[in-house]
């Protein structure tokens, strides 16, 4: 192995590829031109930092990239200490020949979730329920900043997932069930990248992100196999082209459209019905990868493999790397046999298996966005904006978001919004679990209850928003609940995972604990009771819902417990709507809307409004409808609006006290009209709906 290489400060000084003034394309090719082929392979490679041998090895093998996994922190995981070590490691680069930087890659996948202390986002299935694609931008823009104050540029995310399936562990990491929808939030590359065309990427705001998994990950299924933790999570997608085309590719091809920086490729495999071929893993595709996404699409960044995943291709070793890398993979994430890796690449192109031009391609790919996020000029941490990382503007932004992805499933009797001065009983496990809200991918991989970072529980914020005369008593099992309370709030849910399918040890079922059945189940025979399920999928309600007054789906929604009491207390309306269909049980699944046999318990875009003053019947109610409709007309939802359709389309639904649909047609029974619901808002209506019943009263 290459003995450690001293540091020294400049060796490259005066070549045209440092020259920033000559466009990107010169630079790369006169670099390239300079490169041995083991220094294109080091190039090619990316180590996990804590697989390091030695520091050394940055410089003895050119590696191109390192990258933090989840959990993979430095001691003390503060901001500085960030920045500090992927400084040292910077610095190591920079006794290569021609001082090549690193790019430092983490999974920042809802805030820099990685950092203790960060702003934590709600995770993507929260931001699909706002449906808000300013919103989502935002939060990206704020995920950009904390990440790139701490001297990472690069981030493995937004995961562009479809979600087909809610038992895969990673449901919570897709913005929902629906193309369109997730295509609608990709504008959060916009908020991290900046420009589509890649000029803002050298600003120290800013950085390159990764849209994830391709192609295929959410619409894995269990096939003929019901064993194992990765059947859904790394299985097989089985689809006909068209489905493929339509719900899978379709968000990539968005992302292009945005300029992403680069792309992962799924560990799942694809088996596209009728072209005989069988599954074929998605590492080692070539057809999709060099064929759909860098040809047809046109994607110029580079391809970043999963976690050791050309590992699971069949074959040898050396069949592996050729098999990935004519397949259009730039770059592996190998991530601790990185000399075999640079060994075998080496090999395999001087026995003639792997085209130099495909090389020297991946190359120019990685060497590009180098250069474009302005590495060569500034290689170390720009810490500017490091005091920001976790500050009260940004969770202010997060504390938005939460707010927007509350979903109102249920309000029988309008229990929500809560009064300043009701009681309120709090029970369940979640009420006060900053780690639990938080779910996966926060400072560990899985995620953990507890105080595992900063922020505020749902149960602090309610606190905060309550009266002070008014009583607010916490019992997490609810024992006892008491009378001289008002309404009780039982939040309950999931504890934290990532990957694989998620609650293993809970039987791979989307079904309530028995503790937070119970809560359910005292607090709601006691009192009026609001059910909030903190969790990263739907989870079975069922024949419970008609002890239930009032039910929300509150997804994951991160440290800002804040945002969350802005809608239960009225300071907000209620304007999430359901990314994904909410089933009755889990034998209806896979479910999602257009199944011929739909029946779930909630559908696809479901989500009450809680304005205050709602019409209470009569001519208000009416009148709400008819300058609704109307809005939504003038929103371009067509004369359809009204008559509702389901799919991509407004719907106005008109709810009884007790939470029964009657009617959308008729303009009577709205006299009865207790809720006005709007099922699929593709187009941002809801503001305009919530700004029609206003002007109503
Ligand atoms: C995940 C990726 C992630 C990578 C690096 C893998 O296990 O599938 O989504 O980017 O790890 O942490």
């Amino acid at each position: 192995a290459p003995a450690e290489t001293p540091v020294v400060a400049v060796n490259a000084h005066g070549l045209p590829y440092l020259d920033r003034r000559l466009p990107v394309k010169r630079r790369v090719a006169d670099l390239l031109s300079r490169m041995t082929l083991q220094e294109k392979a080091g190039q090619m490679t990316q180590a996990e930092r804590n697989a390091l041998r030695s520091p050394g090895d940055i410089a003895g093998y050119g590696l191109g990239s390192l990258l933090s996994g989840g959990g993979s922190v430095p001691t003390p995981n503060t901001p500085e200490a960030w920045a500090r070590m992927v400084d040292a490691y910077q610095l190591r680069a920079q006794a290569t020949r021609w001082q090549i930087p690193l790019i430092y890659g983490v999974d920042a996948v809802h805030g820099h979730n990685n950092v203790i202390g960060s702003t934590i986002m709600p995770h993507n299935i929260g931001i699909g329920a706002g449906r808000d694609a300013a919103l989502a931008a935002r939060t990206g823009a704020v995920t950009a900043k904390e990440v790139r104050a701490t001297g990472v540029p690069w981030d493995f995310a937004p995961c562009v997932c479809v979600t087909r399936d809610e038992r895969w562990g990673r449901s919570y990491e897709a913005f929902g069930e629906d193309p369109a929808l997730v295509s609608a939030m990709e504008t959060v590359i916009d908020g991290m990248q900046g420009a589509r065309d890649g000029r803002d990427l050298d600003r120290n705001d800013k950085v390159l992100t990764t849209a994830k998994h391709f192609v295929g990950d959410g619409g894995t299924s269990f096939g003929s196999s019901t064993t194992g933790s990765y059947t859904i999570d790394q299985g097989v997608t089985r689809v006909t082209r068209e489905e493929l085309e339509a719900v899978h590719l379709a968000p990539f091809a968005e992302a292009v459209k945005h300029g992403v920086g680069t792309v992962m490729p799924s560990y799942s495999s694809l088996d596209v019905l009728g072209d005989d071929q069988g599954p074929v893993k998605m590492h080692g595709n070539a057809e999709m990868i060099n064929g759909v996404l860098k040809d047809r699409m046109g994607f110029e960044g580079f391809v970043i493999s999963d976690w050791q995943a050309i590992d699971q291709i069949p074959g040898d070793y050396p069949s592996d790397v050729r098999t990935s890398v004519n397949a259009g993979l730039d770059m592996i994430m190998v991530p601790t046999n990185y000399q075999e890796f640079t060994r075998t690449l080496v090999a395999e192109t001087e026995a003639g298996r792997i085209a130099t031009a495909r090389i020297d391609d991946a190359v120019a790919r990685i060497l590009t966005q180098k250069f474009r996020l302005g590495l060569f000029e500034k290689p170390y941490a720009d810490t500017t904006h490091l005091a920001a990382v976790g500050s009260a503007e940004h969770r202010a932004v997060a504390r938005e978001a939460a707010a927007a992805s509350q979903v109102l499933l249920k309000n029988a009797g309008g229990v929500l919004p809560l009064k300043p001065t009701q009681n309120v009983y709090v029970a369940g496990s979640n009420a006060d679990d900053l780690g639990n809200q938080a779910g996966g991918w926060t400072v560990s991989w899985q995620g953990a209850s507890g105080r595992t970072t900063t922020g505020t529980t749902i149960l602090e914020a309610m606190r905060k928003s309550a009266d002070p005369g008014a009583t607010l008593t916490h019992s997490k099992d609810a024992s006892a609940p008491t009378a001289g309370h008002d309404v009780g709030v039982v939040v309950v849910g999931e504890t934290p995972y990532a990957e694989g399918m998620g609650d293993v040890g809970n039987g791979h079922d989307l079904e309530l604990s028995p503790a937070d059945k119970a809560a359910v189940d005292r607090v709601c025979a006691a009192m009026p009771c609001a059910v909030l399920v903190v969790s990263g999928r739907p989870q079975l309600i069922g024949d419970r819902l008609p002890a239930i007054d009032a039910l929300v789906a509150s997804w994951l929604p991160g440290t800002e417990g804040d945002g969350v009491a802005d809608v239960l207390y009225g300071r907000k309306p209620f304007t999430g709507q359901l990314p994904v269909s909410w089933p009755k049980s889990e034998s209806q699944l896979p479910l999602n809307v257009g199944d011929t046999r739909y029946d779930p318990q909630f559908p696809y875009g479901w989500g009450l409004t809680t304005l205050r003053g709602t019409p209470q019947g009569g001519e208000p109610a009416l009148r709400a409808i008819g300058l609704a409709a109307r809005a939504l007309q003038k929103a371009g939802h067509g004369k359809s609006a009204a008559a509702g359709r389901l799919v991509g389309r407004a719907r106005l639904i008109v709810q009884d006290r007790i939470g029964q649909n009657i009617t959308e047609r008729s303009a009577k029974p709205f006299a009865d009209a207790d809720h006005l619901l709007l099922v699929g808002d593709p187009a941002g209506a809801v503001g305009k709906l919530t700004e029609a019943f206003r002007a109503a009263r």
